[in-house]
C-alpha cells in the first residue's frame, strides 16, 4: 500500500467514525469499519477451491484479486496480449474505492484524482445551470471519490493480483493469448486451441460481447447487448495544453476537481472530468448514433477529427477550441440490454462485470459493479469446507447481487436529472424510496459496503446451515 501521507489532497481512504446513521439505518462508523484483509486467510480444514475466470478486465481481475485473498487457486485466462487498456477515464465512487482498500490496493501508484463537484452547464451558452458539492465522501461514506485513467487502474489492479501483497502472499496467474471458446456450466473452459480445463468454480468475466449469459440463465433468446443509438466521441487533452489557451483555460479549476456535464441540445451532450493527478482531462461527446458499420465495436471505433468537429458545431466556440485538441480520438457506440438479467449463476458457472450488467455511462458506475462483484465473490466463497457447498455460495452471489446490479442497469440508461422516465422499472429492485436527482442518486450508489453486506450474509448463511461452532471467518467487531 502507498503512503497515504503523500496520496493527492482528499484522495485518502479514510475511516472516520461517527454515531451518524446511514441511509440503510446502519451506524456509519460500525459499517464503515476497516476489515482487515486477512480476515479469509484459510484456516485449517478450509477447502482450497480451483477457480478460473474469463478475461482480465476489472471484474475478471477484482475477482482474481478477492478470491485470491481467500486462499483459493485462481487462473485467469485472458485473450489479448495486455498491450494497454483504452485512453479513456473512470470514475470509482467511495462504493468501489473501499472495496479497492480491502484488496490493499496501492491507490497512490495509479495517481487517482479525488472528485469535489459536478457542474451542469448549458454547452451552447456557458451559463452554469447546477453545481453540486460533494459531500466529502471520505467523512461520509468512509473513502473519497477517485478518477483514475483506465490503463493505471487496470495495471495498478494487474499488479495487485499477480505480485503478493502485504496480507497475502498468494497470487493469481493470468494467461494471456488465451481466447476461451466456450464454457460447460459443470465447470469447463474450452480454450480457442481447444484445450480443455476443469475447474471447480467458473467466473466469467469477458465483457459486453460474452456469449455465456444465455447460457447461464438458460434460454435461446439473444442476449447480446445492442446498440442503444447514442455513439460518443472520447478523447483525452493534456491540462497543460488547455490552460495554454485564453479560450479555454477559464473551463478548467485545477484545484476544483469537477465532472462537469453540458448539454447543448436535446440530443448532444459533453461530459469531461479530469484524470492522472489531473494532469489530463477525460471527454465524451454524447450524440445520436447514424454511423454505419462496425456493429461488433463498442469502445474503440475509428473517428475522425473533420466529422468530430462537424458535429460538435453547436457547442460554444470555446468548447469547439477544446475539441480542436483532441488526442487519441474514438468512437464508442452505447449498448446495452434490453433488461437485466434474472439470474447470475448457474450450476459450477457466475457471470460478473459487463458480461453479468452491461450498463450505459449514466452513473458512471459499471466498472465500480464489477469491483464490488469480484469482493462480493472473495467473501462468498470463502472458508468454505466442502466442494457440496459451491452451489449454496454461489446462491449467496446471486441473492446479494442481483437488485443492486439490476437496479444500477436501469438506473444508468437515463442522466441523473431524469429518474422519472426509469421510475416503474426501477421500483422492482430497490426497497425503500427512489433516487429522484444527482444526490439521492449518490447515497444510493455509494452507501453499501459490498464487503460488510457479504460477510453479514454469510454468517447468517453459516448460523442457519452449519452452526455458529463449526465456522471461522467471523465479522470484526
Ligand atoms: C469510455 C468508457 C467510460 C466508462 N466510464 C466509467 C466510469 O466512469 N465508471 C465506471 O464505474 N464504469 C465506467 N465504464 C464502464 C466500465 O468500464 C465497465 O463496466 C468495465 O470496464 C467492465 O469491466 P469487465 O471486466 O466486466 O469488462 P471488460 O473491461 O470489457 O473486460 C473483459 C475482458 O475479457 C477479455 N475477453 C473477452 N472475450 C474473451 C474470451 N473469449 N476469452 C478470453 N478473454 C476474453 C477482454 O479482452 C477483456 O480484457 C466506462 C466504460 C467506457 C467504455
Amino acid at each position: 500500500m502507498g503512503d497515504e501521507a503523500s496520496m493527492p489532497r482528499g484522495a485518502e481512504g479514510n475511516e472516520s467514525c461517527s454515531a451518524e446513521r446511514l441511509s440503510n439505518g446502519r451506524l456509519k462508523d460500525e459499517y464503515y469499519k476497516p476489515i482487515p484483509p486477512d480476515i479469509f486467510a484459510p484456516k485449517p480444514g478450509d477447502q482450497i477451491l480451483d477457480i478460473g475466470i474469463v478475461g482480465a478486465g476489472i471484474a475478471g481481475l477484482a475477482a482474481a484479486i478477492a478470491l485470491v485473498q481467500s486462499g483459493h487457486n485462481v487462473e485467469v485466462y485472458e485473450r489479448s496480449r495486455f498491450a494497454h487498456e483504452i485512453g479513456a477515464a473512470i470514475n470509482m465512487g467511495p462504493n468501489a474505492c473501499r472495496a479497492l482498500k480491502f484488496f490493499e490496493f496501492d491507490f497512490e501508484r495509479a495517481r487517482p484524482t479525488p472528485l469535489q463537484h459536478l457542474r451542469y452547464f448549458n454547452g451552447k451558452s456557458l451559463e452554469t445551470s447546477r453545481n453540486v458539492i460533494l459531500p466529502d465522501c471520505a467523512k461520509s461514506y468512509g473513502h473519497a471519490f477517485l478518477l483514475y485513467h483506465r490503463a493505471d487502474l487496470h495495471s495498478e489492479l494487474k499488479r495487485t493480483a499477480t505480485q503478493p501483497r502485504p496480507h497475502t502472499s498468494k497470487v493469481a496467474k493470468i494467461n494471456l493469448l488465451s481466447e476461451v471458446s466456450d464454457i460447460d456450466l459443470d465447470g469447463v473452459i474450452v480454450l480457442a486451441d481447444g484445450r480443455k480445463v476443469h475447474k471447480d468454480v467458473v467466473v466469467v468475466a469477458d465483457g459486453i460481447r460474452t456469449r455465456a449469459a444465455s447460457k447461464v440463465v438458460g434460454t435461446k433468446e439473444n442476449l447480446d447487448a445492442l446498440p442503444t443509438g447514442t455513439i460518443a466521441y472520447r478523447f483525452l487533452v493534456p491540462t497543460e495544453k488547455l490552460l495554454k489557451d485564453p479560450r479555454t483555460r477559464h473551463l478548467f479549476d485545477v484545484d476544483k476537481h469537477a465532472i462537469n456535464i453540458a448539454p447543448a441540445g436535446v440530443d448532444h451532450r459533453l461530459v469531461w472530468y479530469p484524470c492522472r493527478g489531473g494532469d489530463l482531462q477525460n471527454f465524451g461527446y454524447f450524440i445520436p448514433d447514424e454511423l454505419e458499420g462496425y456493429e461488433n465495436e463498442t469502445w474503440n471505433i475509428p473517428a475522425s477529427q473533420k466529422e468530430f468537429m462537424k458535429s460538435a458545431s453547436s457547442l460554444h466556440p470555446d468548447l469547439q477550441a477544446v475539441c480542436e485538441k483532441a488526442e487519441d480520438l474514438k468512437l464508442w457506440r452505447l449498448c446495452s440490454r434490453s433488461k437485466p438479467l434474472p439470474t447470475l449463476v448457474k450450476e459450477k458457472v457466475v457471470l460478473i462485470g459487463d458480461a453479468a450488467h452491461p450498463m450505459l455511462p449514466h452513473q458512471g458506475q459499471g466498472g465500480a459493479m464489477a469491483i464490488e462483484d469480484g469482493a462480493a465473490l472473495g467473501v462468498l466463497l470463502s472458508s468454505i469446507k466442502s466442494k457440496n457447498e459451491i452451489p449454496a455460495r454461489l446462491q449467496l452471489f446471486q441473492d446479494l447481487r442481483i437488485d443492486r446490479v439490476s437496479a444500477m442497469v436501469v438506473f444508468s440508461s437515463v442522466g441523473q436529472d431524469e429518474a422519472a422516465r426509469i421510475a416503474d422499472v426501477a421500483r422492482q429492485y430497490v426497497k425503500g424510496p427512489l433516487p429522484q436527482c444527482p444526490e439521492d442518486y449518490h447515497v444510493y450508489n455509494f452507501t453499501p459496503n459490498v464487503i460488510r453486506d457479504a460477510i453479514e450474509l454469510l454468517e447468517r448463511y453459516k448460523a442457519e446451515n452449519i452452526g455458529p461452532a463449526n465456522h471461522n471467518a467471523s465479522l470484526p467487531s
